[in-house]
């Protein structure tokens, strides 16, 4: 894998790994020409990277599957894959019997065990966790450090999290090959820098990727936590061998991401993707961002208490959507009603997107998640009333995997992202 990204980078910013978030820096479509040809020089990584692609679309597979798959000749595959074997990237492993017709008997390829594993960094307001991912998903060595309440100082906030982030990574057998920063704020990211985390004002304009970069001698890439779930959800997730599709999580905030024609979509300097504050209810309430009527204002947890506390339900503060099934399941007074409302309320902005993007699959993450099927069902019944209907258009709503597993993977998948489509 050295030489293979060590010519990545040659290739795409033409400095040496370490001493930059260069993965941020390479986003920006408005940057770069829209239709960049491809070099003689570039299509052997560009292949790689598409062979590793077709991997994750396909799960294990022969060298004739994948042959088909991306439309190349068996010859044309081997030559790409042996060097990937040499590398420590792709192992064999299952051996496919050959058919009654006879023939070779086939071995599946998949990434190998002793492939570097990515660090994956996740930042909120007031703590860091950090973790191993391996190619194939497998999570491992979790870190995780509390700030403390009365934390200042971006330096010492960021001494927290490369402490963290050491302790991940000397517990890997093998060097990293690079850092993937999830962060639950605004992030700028040509730069990788921190606009605003949410009641962590320290963190504002702190450049994160530089100075992990840095520290540890490798690439970074940093985004918002939305968009690193989309990302997780491309490679590992229900977007697995998706070009389109998009992400929408409903926690204490309501944020969204795109993944179109075969790339997270950002908008300039990472600013996409604001869902939770179009406007959904003229003069409703205050949202936190200090206009009225956000959908953020009527499809969040913190509607949810502010509702259940209004309604009298026991321990409003408490409540999530796990609960509320359960509450209402169990019969309590004005809990199915208030059930029933939050579903709605979540299918109008989905409504929305789904008028504007036409998408055929939307991801929801997020407390949203812990309602299970009969959420999904409660939010899917008004959803597909409200939306146009589409003859031989299938439209898939679903939820994300758990919430820990899916930012953890998702913070590694930003990098992984990165490595595989800059030069398709
Ligand atoms: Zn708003």
């Amino acid at each position: 894998m050295d030489s293979m990204i060590k010519r990545l980078e040659l290739q795409r910013i033409g400095k040496s790994a370490g001493t930059s978030n260069d993965c941020n820096k390479s986003d920006g479509a408005n940057r770069m020409p829209a239709q960049k040809l491809i070099s003689t020089g570039t299509l052997g990584p560009a292949n790689r990277g598409r062979l590793l692609q077709a991997l994750y679309d396909m799960g294990a597979s022969s060298r004739a599957d994948l042959a088909r798959f991306t439309g190349v000749n068996r010859g044309t595959i081997g030559g790409i894959v042996q060097p990937l074997i040499n590398q420590g990237i792709l192992a064999e492993g299952e051996v496919i019997p050959p058919s009654e017709a006879g023939g070779k008997p086939a071995t599946k390829l998949w990434f190998s065990k002793n492939a570097r594993p990515i660090c994956a960094v996740l930042l909120t307001h007031n703590r860091v966790r950090s973790c191993l991912v391996s190619l194939d998903g497998e999570i491992y060595a979790q870190h995780a450090t509390d700030f403390p309440k009365d934390l200042k100082d971006a330096s010492d906030a960021f001494r927290i999290v490369s402490t963290c982030v050491e302790e991940t990574i000397s517990s890997a057998n093998l060097p990293i090959l690079g850092i993937g920063v999830a962060a639950a704020g605004m992030i700028n990211t040509e730069t990788g820098s921190i606009v605003t985390v949410s009641l962590a004002p320290y963190f504002d304009g702190f450049p994160v990727g530089t100075e992990l970069a840095e520290r540890f001698g490798v690439n970074t890439c940093v985004d918002q936590d939305t968009r690193a779930l989309l990302v997780g959800d491309r490679w590992f997730g229900q977007g697995r061998g998706r070009r389109t599709f998009a992400v929408v999580y409903i926690g204490e905030a309501l944020g969204g991401a795109l993944y179109l024609d075969g790339h997270p979509y950002r908008g300039p300097a990472g600013a996409g993707g604001e869902i939770g504050h179009t406007i959904v209810q003229l003069n409703g309430h205050v949202c936190q961002c200090g206009r009225r009527g956000c959908w953020e204002t009527i499809a969040s947890l913190r509607w949810l208490r502010d509702e259940a506390r209004a309604r009298g339900l026991q321990q409003p503060h408490l409540l999530n959507a796990g609960r509320l099934l359960t509450l209402a399941g169990g019969g309590v007074k004005g809990a199915k009603e208030l059930l029933q409302e939050y579903a709605f309320n979540i299918s109008v902005g989905l409504a929305n997107l789904q008028h504007l993007m036409a998408l055929n699959c939307i991801i929801l993450h997020g407390d949203v998640v812990r309602g299970g099927k009969t959420m999904l069902n409660l939010i899917e019944g008004s959803f597909r009333e409200l939306v146009f209907h589409r003859p031989d258009e299938e439209i898939t709503l679903a939820f994300g995997d758990s919430e820990d597993v899916a930012a953890l993977r998702g913070a590694a998948s930003l990098f992984l992202s990165e490595l595989l489509n800059f030069v398709i």
